[in-house]
């Protein structure tokens, strides 16, 4: 217990985009998931879409760590548009000044060394929908928190949850029900999940949407 408590403490001080209940929610399914996998859930590996400076994965990679899983880190470390210059979540430093292009790759190394999680939490680094065009590992937990464009997040939603394993954890971040507190691609596609009858929805914390997939489809 005071492993997990001093991880979750470097998430908590860890840079990126993830208040503090719905990181210890993050928590608390992906401890779920590793518990229902010693019983009767899919054993498989997690992987989240959209790592930053690793914070969320620091979350999720206490609990794959005790439960002694993998968490695949998702991220071509390039930002999302609204990380880019100009605009909203734009952070200066995180800029490679050769290439004038964000690179969050260093920050993230740090942040999962520091963390003690390089066994546990393993990058992968390029782009989201490439990555899930050859991947073929059943998982049992997906986290979804990459571009939150329409095009980006629908993209996320198609090629990532056919390889989510019936009785998987599917996780959504930045899903507001009203418009006025933030963008809708990533409530369409926690709608698409709803309406899909292949859900059951689980918990709601903040921006953070749980869900548990009850059957085959999309
Ligand atoms: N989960 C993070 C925040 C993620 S921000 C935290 O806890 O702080 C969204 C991330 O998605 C950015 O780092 C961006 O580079 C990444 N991203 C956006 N579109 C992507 C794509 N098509 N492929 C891979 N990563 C992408
Ligand atoms: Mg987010």
């Amino acid at each position: 217990m005071e492993r997990t408590d001093e991880v979750l403490a470097h998430a908590a001080a860890a840079r990126g985009f993830m208040p503090p209940d719905e990181g210890r929610a993050l928590y608390d399914h992906a401890a779920a998931t590793a518990e229902a996998a010693t019983v009767d859930g899919p054993d498989g590996p997690w992987l989240e879409v959209g790592s930053y400076c690793g914070k969320s994965a620091c979350y999720l990679g206490a609990a794959a760590q005790t439960a002694g899983c993998i968490l695949y880190a998702l991220d071509h470390h390039r930002g999302s548009e609204e990380n880019q210059a100009g605009w909203e979540h734009h952070e200066p430093d995180l800029v490679d000044p050769e290439l004038g292009r964000m690179d969050t790759l260093p920050t993230f190394r740090r942040t999962i060394h520091d963390a003690g999680l390089e066994g546990t939490v393993v990058a992968v680094v390029g782009d989201s929908q490439a990555v899930a065009a050859a991947w073929s590992t059943p998982l049992s937990l997906l986290f979804i928190d990459g571009g939150h464009g329409a095009e980006p997040a629908h993209l996320d939603y198609e090629g990532w949850v056919p390889h989510l394993a019936v009785g998987g954890t599917l996780l959504i971040h930045d899903v507001f029900d009203d418009p006025a507190d933030g963008g809708r691609p990533p409530y369409e596609i926690w709608c698409r999940a709803v309406g899909s009858g292949a859900f059951a929805e689980v918990d709601a914390v903040g921006s953070l949407r749980v869900l548990r997939r009850t059957g085959p489809g999309t």
